[in-house]
């Protein structure tokens, strides 16, 4: 029986085809909409901590959340603020 852990993003599980599709986009944004490699671990942080990540997606706008936090203009949907260091 698989389990599926309601707190793991994407990268915490075993066999992802959607990581590597991920990634693979992800490599391929251009500078200007990319977010940066430490924009992109501390928003990953967030999520990883919060009660709307289901199995690496966000339950409040249904985006895989490493795909979501890879476009640097893109807030949290439930606050900005979080992704920014603010008050949640
Ligand atoms: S994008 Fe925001 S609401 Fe969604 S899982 Fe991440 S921190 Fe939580």
């Amino acid at each position: 029986m698989n389990v599926i852990c309601k707190q793991c993003l994407l990268r915490d599980m075993a066999e992802s085809d959607i990581l590597r599709d991920i990634d693979e986009c992800r490599s391929r944004l251009e500078a200007d909409v990319r977010a940066s490699d430490a924009l992109y671990e501390r928003r990953l942080a967030v999520c990883r901590s919060c009660e709307r990540l289901n199995a690496g997606t966000c339950l409040l706008c249904g985006c895989y959340v490493e795909l979501r936090a890879a476009m640097r203009k893109l807030d949290c949907p439930d606050s900005p603020s979080r992704w920014r260091g603010g008050a949640t």
